[in-house]
């Protein structure tokens, strides 16, 4: 016992390290869709666990030691292990292995993921760290004006109001001349969010990765709405990706969850050699076990089980939102549509390269878009009161078509001038499509239109 017990311990963990290793670069070779069905949990996973082919969920809030050597190698983070389930817990692991591959599907260096208890606290765990007053007083970030409602606060309440934090404010996230002018010697990070929601803007993250290669800045990047299946950020140089699994990662709408996935040697022009040699497992260990935002093992189950169909699920939802857009497209109630699918739209020649169907050479722009309904706010309420089967709800990403208005929920808070800056009219429904029949989606939508042009 002692000291060399410990390192007899060491030693069987770095074989396990090694193991693991083995059978991540076996599944990397792999196909997204068999990644995305298996991910870690193959054979010799099964005969230690009766031999069930589903992950098991293990509820366990803490891992038993055989003794006191095995405890103090895991504690100190000497050997794999996940000792409580706040840090680290089996089940969370598998979903954060899978995460890990998918994200890095096409991706030739190392990536590790981290699960979170929210989209939020995945956001929160990607950005506070570079913020530290540890590096200088004076700290500031770039980020897109165009994002998620939470976030938005995030950064302008709870970062900027409240911490002092100089937050800079991209308004047109396609050009580069504006981010390369907020940039300066105490900039942390940049950030931004493809397609931004509601919003649907498009960040061009080649463009973006060649500024945060000039100044060795880590480039952050929110691809909820895209997800794995049709975009990768690391792929076009991004350095840490972020997924509330809240959305089309979790359609069934059972639980909420996030996750950030950052590749190995992210850039950085700060931070202990841990944190940039794999900043996804140095968040799970340090920061991410002192602020304490753990997923819980069955809302990972959860997100497991749905992984194993993302790409389908983002196939069908892709082409059914593109038909949903041609159709309100040519309504003349409709005033104007915004999906990056349509050739019209602005952002369509970046979100051409950017979003493919993985494992295919298909464009698909993802479920959601929006529209705004002649008439403004009055007539938008009208449309989106009479919907009949479509749910209204402050969600997207479901495997149930939802609708919401955002200036007057996710995004009320932050008041009119900022909506204004970010493009969130009072009259602009966002409308998440899902898995229903096109035609049954379009004749809610067309029973809506009309009978509020109707009453008008
Ligand atoms: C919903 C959402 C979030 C926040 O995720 P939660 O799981 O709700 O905390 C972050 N970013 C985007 C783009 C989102 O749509």
């Amino acid at each position: 016992m002692g000291e060399q017990g410990v390192r007899e311990w060491v030693e069987r963990g770095a074989q396990m390290t090694a193991d693991r290793e083995a059978a991540t670069t076996a599944m990397r070779n792999k196909r997204f869709d068999t990644i995305a069905v298996h991910g870690l949990y193959g054979a010799s996973a099964a005969m230690a666990n009766q031999g069930s082919i589903i992950e098991p969920v293990y509820l366990s809030s803490a891992e038993h030691f055989e003794d006191s050597d095995h405890l103090e190698a895991a504690l100190s983070y000497e050997m794999p292990a996940w000792g409580y389930s706040r840090i680290a817990n089996p089940t969370v692991g598998y979903l954060e292995a899978t995460l890990a591959m998918l994200e890095g599907y096409g991706f030739d260096d190392g990536v590790s993921a981290m699960a979170t208890s929210s989209g939020m606290s995945a956001v929160f765990l990607a950005t506070q760290p570079f913020l530290s007053i540890e590096h200088g007083p004076d700290a500031n970030f770039v980020t897109a004006v165009k994002l998620y409602g939470g976030t938005y606060q995030l950064f302008s309440e709870r970062y900027a109001v409240e911490r002092g934090v100089d937050v800079r404010w991209v308004t047109d996230p396609l050009d580069g001349a504006e981010w390369e002018s907020l940039i300066d010697e105490d900039t942390r990070f940049l950030y931004t969010e493809t397609p931004s929601n509601p919003g649907l803007a498009i960040s061009d993250l080649d463009e973006l990765s060649r500024l945060a290669d000039r100044h060795e800045i880590p480039l952050i990047v929110d691809a909820t709405v895209a997800s794995p299946a049709l975009t990768r950020p690391l792929c076009h140089g991004a350095d840490i990706v972020v997924h509330s699994l809240s959305k089309i990662i979790g359609a069934g709408g059972m639980a909420i969850g996030g996750a950030l996935i950052a590749r190995h040697g992210i850039r950085s022009r700060l931070g202990a050699e841990e944190m940039t040699a794999d900043y996804a497992t140095w968040a799970k260990l340090w920061p991410g076990r002192d602020f304490g935002p753990s997923l819980s093992p069955m809302n990972a189950m959860f997100f497991l089980n749905e992984l194993r169909s993302l790409r389908h699920r983002a196939d069908k939802m892709s082409v059914t939102a593109m038909e949903v857009s041609c159709f309100l497209d040519n309504h003349p109630a409709v005033a104007e549509v915004t999906y990056p699918g349509l050739s019209g739209s602005r952002d369509h020649g970046v979100a051409k390269r950017q979003m493919q169907l993985v494992d295919s050479k298909e464009e698909r722009y993802g479920p959601m878009l929006s529209f705004r309904v002649s008439g403004g706010e009055q007539a938008a309420r009208e449309v989106f009161d009479r919907f009949e089967m479509i749910w209204r709800a402050t969600d997207l990403g479901r495997s149930k078509t939802v609708a919401v208005i955002p200036a007057i929920s996710t995004h009320q808070q932050q008041g009119e001038s900022a909506r204004s800056v970010a493009g969130v009219p009072r009259d602009l429904i966002r409308l998440s499509v899902g898995l229903e029949h096109p035609e049954d989606i379009i004749t809610d939508l067309g029973n809506a239109l009309n009978g509020a042009a109707l009453s008008t």
